[in-house]
C-alpha cells in the first residue's frame, strides 16, 4: 500500500527495520552512508534498492537536511552498485519514488536500480498523459 504522504519519519517502516537488523535482507554493498540489497519483489531480472544509513523519508528531505558527505556517499553508492551488478553496458533504470502520486511503499529513501532486460518506456501511458 502506497503511503498517505510525505510526513516525518517513521522509524517503524521496514527499511528501518533493515538497518538495525531486526529483519534481514540480501545485502549487496554496505558502507557508511548506504546499504544496497535486493529487492523481495524483483520487477526485472536485477532490482536492488540503495537506501541511505540516515533516517530520510525521500530525495527532497535527504537534499535539504542531510550533511553534503552524505548526499555524496549515498549517490556514489548508488552508482558503484550499478557498476558492481555489471550493468553499466547494457544499461539500467534507477529510480526513487516519492509520496502518494509515485506510489511510494516504505517511507525511508531508496533509489530502485532495474536491469537485466530492455525496461521500455519510463511511464504507463494514460490518456490525459
Ligand atoms: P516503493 O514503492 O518505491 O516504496 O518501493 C518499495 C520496495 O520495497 C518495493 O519494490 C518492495 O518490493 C520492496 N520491499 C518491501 N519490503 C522489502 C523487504 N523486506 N526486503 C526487500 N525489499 C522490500
Amino acid at each position: 500500500m502506497a503511503v498517505s504522504g510525505i510526513g516525518p519519519y517513521d522509524d517503524g517502516n521496514i527499511f528501518a527495520r533493515i538497518l538495525r537488523g531486526e529483519i534481514p535482507c540480501r545485502k549487496l554493498f554496505e558502507d557508511e552512508h548506504a546499504l544496497a540489497f535486493h529487492d523481495i519483489n524483483p520487477q526485472a531480472p536485477v532490482h536492488v534498492l540503495v537506501i541511505p544509513k540516515g533516517r530520510y523519508v525521500s530525495l527532497a528531505d535527504f537534499t535539504a537536511r542531510a550533511p553534503a558527505g552524505e548526499i555524496a556517499g549515498f549517490f556514489r553508492a548508488v552508482g558503484a552498485v550499478a557498476r558492481e551488478l555489471g550493468l553499466e553496458e547494457s544499461g539500467y533504470r534507477a529510480l526513487a519514488n516519492a509520496g502518494p502520486d509515485s506510489h511510494q511503499e516504505v517511507p525511508h529513501l531508496h533509489v530502485h536500480i532495474f536491469g537485466g532486460r530492455p525496461l521500455g518506456p519510463m511511464l504507463v501511458r494514460r490518456a490525459e498523459g
